[in-house]
């Protein structure tokens, strides 16, 4: 049932910043927007996205030696956590139902972060879409030709920009680099130094700003329209980028046969994922919608201090929703979700797809951290640990409960569900910072 009276109190509470469970009032069955979706990404779209993919594995294993035991194709573990699971039920109070598992997309190679799919699929996309185009390349070649120094010396001609609070930039700056690319990250002031001192050393040209997201984005796209020879990765817009993360959904399916679980609507699956500007999260639920439909139930999860896309989802203003507006103030320890607007493609892509959200208070995000080293000994960073909270609030919080009653998740379905927390980032956050994180309390 639509509830739009109830998304109006959503927005009140998010204005007074109070953390809260909004259920998404635009829901359809899948098979109502399966076929309009298609035209706007197909599964030819994702199936084409996972076969260029494959092709740039040997030049991905060439370069990135720690990938060869998956043959270059970059992909995380699905981890069960137990004792996580048991201490995170003390720690709410109430019993968590079904299997729990983290994908540890924290620990993808490469960059240590979710942005692995997204940034180095567009990137890679670019680079074969250029060599292509100057007949440098075939597409029955082996890729390990992109390492020669022929092809590396026509990219260098070229430079690829991109606006980012820092993993984006990481994943963009290291793989352009590899490329041969001359690389600019437009970086907002949530930036963590450590992540723009690894792109420094890398040879990456890092421009610094004192103001958000949104504003480094905007400087970044200026000065890349500017030069014909540049291409700008543009996280508030890109198709490919979206494409790139929808590609997850499919490796988890086998991933999950593997396990023995064959997902259904007596075996469902809910899924939690931070969001920041929502092309990793947006995008990975609409391939895992495609792939398991109705099945599976996909939760954002943002912080209190910055709850755009539920804004922009809530109010349909799409990338016209700007925190501030709402008197939030952006600022939030999660420096990978801080994004003050959302990306008006993917608002629009979840507005019917997307189950609901919930919404987290920054001093939380360190205590989950904590619990989550001690349980399972896993390093994550603060934006990832917001997952905790939709895990816990998902049979904690009422308009939740009412959700699970409203689609069928009765008690006996939920104790057969496979729960999974989408850990976003975490592996290559320095030792000495982890610490300082171990030891924050807001
Ligand atoms: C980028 C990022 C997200 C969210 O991805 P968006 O595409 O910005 O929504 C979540 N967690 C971490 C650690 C990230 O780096």
């Amino acid at each position: 049932m639509m509830n739009f009276e109830e998304n109006s109190c959503v927005i009140r509470e998010l204005s007074a910043c109070k953390e809260t469970c909004w259920i998404n009032p635009y829901k359809l069955p899948f098979d109502m927007i399966k076929s309009v979706s298609e035209l706007v990404v197909s599964d030819a779209d994702i199936e084409d996205a996972e076969a260029r993919l494959l092709r740039f594995a040997p030049f991905i294993q060439k370069c990135f030696p720690e990938t060869s035991g998956e043959q270059g194709v970059i992909e995380s573990k699905l981890r069960e956590l137990s004792v996580m699971k048991e201490n995170l039920e003390k720690e709410c109070g109430c019993s968590i139902p079904g299997k729990v598992f983290m994908k540890m997309d924290s620990h993808l190679a490469v960059v240590g972060s979710i942005k692995a799919r997204g940034g180095i699929y567009e990137v890679l996309k670019h680079a074969e879409d250029l060599a292509l185009k100057h007949g440098l390349i075939d597409e029955s070649d082996n890729y390990e030709k992109f390492a020669d120094e022929k092809i590396r010396k026509f990219l260098s001609e070229y430079t690829v920009q991109v606006g980012s609070t820092g993993n984006l930039g990481l994943s963009i700056g290291i793989i352009s680099a590899t490329l041969g690319f001359k690389v600019k990250i437009h970086m907002s002031a949530d930036a963590k130094q450590w992540k723009k001192d690894m792109l420094r050393e890398k040879g990456v040209e890092v421009l610094e700003y004192a103001d958000d997201y949104s504003y480094a984005v905007a400087q970044g796209r200026a000065q890349s329209d500017k030069d014909p020879k540049s291409y700008f990765v543009d996280d508030e817009k890109s198709v490919d980028l979206f494409i790139g993360y929808a590609v997850a959904a499919k490796r988890l399916k086998e991933q999950l046969e593997e396990a023995g679980l064959k997902i259904s609507s007596e075996k469902p699956l809910v899924v939690y994922i931070p969001a920041g500007v929502g092309g990793a999260p947006g995008g990975i639920c609409y391939g895992l919608k495609r792939v398991f439909g109705d099945a599976v139930h996909c939760f954002f999860v943002e912080p209190v201090l910055c709850p755009s896309l539920l804004l922009g989802i809530a109010t349909q203003k799409h990338e016209k929703a700007n925190v501030h507006d709402f008197g939030i103030c952006g600022n939030t320890e999660a420096d990978g979700l801080a994004c003050a607007s959302p990306s008006g493609f993917v608002t629009r892509m979840m507005t019917n797809l997307v189950s609901g959200e919930f919404t987290v208070d920054d001093a939380k995000l360190y205590d989950y951290l904590r619990l989550l080293y001690e349980s399972e000994r896993i390093r994550i960073e603060p934006s990832s640990c917001a997952v905790f909270e939709g895990i816990c609030s998902f049979r904690t919080h009422n308009r939740a409960r009412r959700y699970c009653v409203d689609n069928g998740l009765t008690e006996n379905v939920l104790n057969n569900a496979v729960q999974i927390l989408w850990a976003t980032g975490g592996s290559l956050v320095p030792d000495d910072v982890f610490e300082t994180y171990l030891n924050t309390y807001l």
